[in-house]
Parts: structure tokens; sequence; C-alpha cells
């Protein structure tokens, strides 16, 4: 995402509490703007993702997904919500009450009400499935009883009302100050989940880096920012790792440090991705790539721990096959990643740490590299004429190629049939562009165009 002038306060960020059914997936789907997001009666489904910006009327703000976190079928309802509204507290700058019209006021309501109210952070308490207007007065009375302010109606399922709350939202959000100017520095974040090594990733690359380093002052809620040196470049790391919550399970310790990583993710040029070496790659894991590869943002994997797996020295031939077995198994385990290069590192032998950086930064440049118009059209030529494509008895003709955008980079091909230009045919092309330009760490968006609507 790109802005023009810096702005001096970062978007609200909200996140929605309530009871199982009161509605807020409904209302979630509504904000973020996707009808096509999960709405589920059935406990456990996994949702990608935990943070998602939204806009209104040109001004942008936050949701978190407090859906997102996984109960199991036991855990009692009360806990559950309990759980939310901790979350809620301590992520969010302002909590989305929702509360079921239809059924009144539950036990557990103002069991969270009560947590709520002595959480400090600005609440709106919104009446969900409020469809029928002749009975909101008296509703409402029952409601306002709670002590968090006038209750607003709303129907998250038909949309009435959620102009109002956006409304409420950006009157009520306190406005809250960025955290660091990044213009001239390279933001990398350094993600990835709980325990794979990432403070003392941070530590090991602040040892080396020696120039010191200043810890940018502000909130630092989501993230440790600090700024240092290396190779002539300022490089700021969002680090997600100092701040542990004090999650009670394991399960809230994911959620939290997945939240973060996106969060963190959102405002970086590249993603380091940190593993454990000894699990391999994990279903975790390439969440928080995948969600830097759905933000464009560069990715490097970076494997800790590497001093438990390395053979011992005097064998380095054998050292280097293991890091290249290691790297292949991620690229088949994880494919559509595989521009992401792959580091090994060991945050507590401090080893791989200086090429871990390197591959960093230039892997964030990789994503913001364009190549040339003229230079770009020879190299699609020369693969087609390579490599023609026909298919029942029509040619794929590449009328013209150019490239609009970077962060992701992103090529538009004008063709004469989109149509022939299916998956595989767009993957050679790509392949035939990173034999002249690698774009590690980067991935490369093709988009192929029918080439009468160049025109205008
Ligand atoms: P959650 O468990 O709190 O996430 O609730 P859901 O969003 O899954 O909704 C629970 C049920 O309430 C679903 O069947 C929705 O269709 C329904 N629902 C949600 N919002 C409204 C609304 O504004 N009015 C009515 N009548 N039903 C709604
Ligand atoms: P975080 O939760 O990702 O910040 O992980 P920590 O940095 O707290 O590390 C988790 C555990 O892994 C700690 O016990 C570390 O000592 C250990 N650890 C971290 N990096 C390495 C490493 O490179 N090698 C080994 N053997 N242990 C490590």
């Amino acid at each position: 995402m790109e802005t023009s002038a810096p702005a001096k306060t970062r978007p609200p960020v909200v996140a929605i509490v309530g009871r199982p059914n009161v509605g807020k997936s409904t209302l979630f789907n509504r904000l973020i703007g996707k009808r096509a997001a999960i709405v589920e009666d059935t406990p456990g489904v996994t949702r990608d993702r935990l943070y998602h910006e939204a806009e209104w009327q040109d001004k942008a703000y936050g949701v978190i997904d407090t859906g997102g976190i996984l109960f199991g079928e036991d855990d009692p309802l009360i806990e559950q919500v309990r759980v939310q509204a901790e979350i809620a507290i301590s992520e969010a700058d302002l909590i989305l009450f929702l509360v079921d019209g239809k059924e009144g006021i539950h036990p557990a309501d103002l069991e969270v009400a009560d947590m709520l109210r002595k959480g400090r952070k600005p609440v709106l308490l919104l009446v969900n499935k409020a469809d029928a207007p002749d009975r909101w007065a008296m509703v409402a009375a029952d409601f306002h009883a709670m002590g968090l302010g006038a209750p607003m109606p709303v129907s998250s399922m038909h949309g009435h009302g959620v102009a109002e709350v956006l409304d409420a939202i950006f009157e009520r959000a306190p406005e809250v100050p960025f955290e660091e100017d990044l213009s001239d520095n390279l933001p990398i974040a350094i993600v990835g989940r709980p325990n794979v090594g990432k403070s003392s990733l941070l530590n090991a690359v602040l040892g080396e880096a020696r120039a010191i380093v200043s810890e940018i002052p502000g909130t630092t809620r989501d993230a440790v920012d600090t700024a240092f040196e290396w190779k002539g470049q300022s490089l700021t790391l969002i680090d997600t790792a100092g701040l542990k919550r004090p999650g009670k399970v394991q399960r809230t310790l994911e959620y939290y440090a997945q939240l973060r990583a996106e969060r963190a993710i959102q405002r970086a040029d590249a993603a380091v991705v940190v593993i454990d070496g000894q699990q391999g790659i994990t279903h975790g894991d390439k969440r928080v790539a995948q969600y830097a590869h759905d933000g464009g943002k560069a990715i490097v994997w970076a494997v800790n721990k590497w001093d438990l797996i390395e053979p011992p020295d005097g064998q380095p031939r054998k050292r280097s096959a293991v890091k290249q077995d290691f790297a292949t198994m991620m690229r088949e385990q994880s494919p559509s990643f595989a521009y992401a290069p792959v580091c090994f590192v060991s945050a507590l032998k401090r080893t791989g740490i200086g090429a871990m950086l390197d591959t960093a930064m230039e892997a964030a440049d990789a994503a913001a590299f364009r190549i040339g118009t003229g230079e770009l059209n020879t190299i699609i030529q020369e693969a087609i004429f390579e490599r023609p494509l026909s298919r029942r008895g029509r040619i794929l003709k590449v009328y013209y190629a150019t490239m609009p955008a970077v962060r992701p980079p992103t090529i538009v091909l004008f063709v004469n049939d989109e149509e022939l230009a299916h998956f595989s045919y767009i993957r050679y092309l790509e392949n035939a562009i990173r034999r002249h330009y690698p774009y590690v760490g980067s991935q490369l968006k093709i988009i192929a165009r029918p080439a009468h609507e160049k025109k205008g």
C-alpha cells in the first residue's frame, strides 16, 4: 500500500466481541467487505487471516478477527468470550461489543460488559438482529442498563445501521500516532510462530550489526522497531517477539503470534519468516508466509536452530548437501513461495546472520525492481518464439507487455486471446523473465489481458 504523504496517525483498529451466534462473523464480513468469507455455525473453522484492512469513505481502518481463535469443543462458552474480550482489550483501539437484540441480555453478556468497562478501551455496544424497528425503544432500554453507553441498533445481515457504526468508529477511536517514519529506511519484519527463535535472532542481528541501533519510541504494542545500519543501508527491523502475551493456552499464544506477524508484515517491505529447523516447515509457518505473499511483500525463509542439525565440522560437502536437501524440501512443500530464498541460521551460534540480512535486502530490492518496457518485450517475444503456444489451431500472440506496478512486480501482457494464456504457459514466461532477472525473494504477477482493452 503506497501513501503519498506520511500520515501522522495510523488507522484505528477494531475488534468484535460477543457470544456465539450473535452475528459476529456476519458483521465481520460486512466490515471487511467480503461476502465470500465464511459464516459458519460449526466451531473449528480455520480462517486464514486474523487482521484485515478496510476503508470507509476513504479512511482506512483495521479489523481484528477474534473469531479466528480456535476453541476446543469442550471450552465453556463463557471462557471463549472472556478470551476474546481479553484479546480485544489488549489489541484493539476500539471494541465492538455485539449482542443479540432478538434474544435479549444473556448472563454472559453481563460478564463481558463488566470486563470491557474495566478494560478502559472505548466500546460501542451494538444490538444486532434489530430487524424490527417498532420494538427498538424497549430493547434499547434493556441494553442501556449495561452501562456501556447508548446501544446502537444494527442488522449485520441486511446492513442497516452499519454506516452509523463506521461513523462512530472514526468519532470514538483514539488517534494513535504512527510508530515511526520509515521514509528512508528499509523495513523488514521478523516473523514466525512462537519459540522458533525470533527474539534470539533479533539479538544476534543486533550483535552482528554493532553500529548502534536505536529502539524507536512510540506505541510498541504490536512490535518493537529497531533501526540500524547494515552495509550503508538503514534498516528497520520490525520484531514481534519481545512482547509475550500471557496467553494461558497454546492456541492463544499462537493467535497472538499470528496477529502480530500480520500487523508487522503490513508495515514491512520484506518478511523474514523464521522457522524451527528441527520441526521443518509447518502449516503455521506457511500461513505466515501466505500472508506476506498476499500482501505483495518479499519473503525470505530463515531456518533457525541450524546448529542442532548441521553435521560436525570437517565435512564441508556433507554440510552443503544437507542444506540443499532442506531447501528442496521447503520448495516442494510450499510451491507457492518457491521464489523465497532459504537462509540457514543459528541465532545461538550467530551463524548465517549477515547472509540473511543481505538476502532480505536483496529481496526487498527485487520486489521494487522494474524492467524497462523495451527489454521486457524483447524477453517475452524471445520466449514465445522459442516455445510458441498453439491450441486448436489458434496461436497465442503477445502484442505488448508492460510493467505497471512493483511491490509486487506486476506484468500485464496484452494478448490476442487470453484463454490461450493458461497457467502453465504463464509459468513458462515467468521462468523466462527470471532467467534474466531472478527476482530472488519476490513474486512476479503476470496478467494476460485481451489487447482490445489496451486502447483508451
Ligand atoms: P457468530 O457466531 O457470532 O459469528 O454469528 P454468525 O455471524 O455466524 O451469525 C449467527 C446467525 O445469526 C446466522 O444464522 C446469521 O445468519 C444470523 N444473523 C446474523 N446477523 C443477523 C441479523 O442482523 N439479523 C438476523 N435476523 N439474523 C442475523
Ligand atoms: P521466539 O518465541 O520466536 O522469540 O523464540 P525465542 O528467541 O524465545 O527462542 C525460543 C527457544 O529456542 C529458546 O529456548 C532459545 O534459546 C532457543 N533458540 C533460539 N534460537 C536458537 C538456535 O539458533 N539454536 C538453538 N539450539 N536454540 C535456539
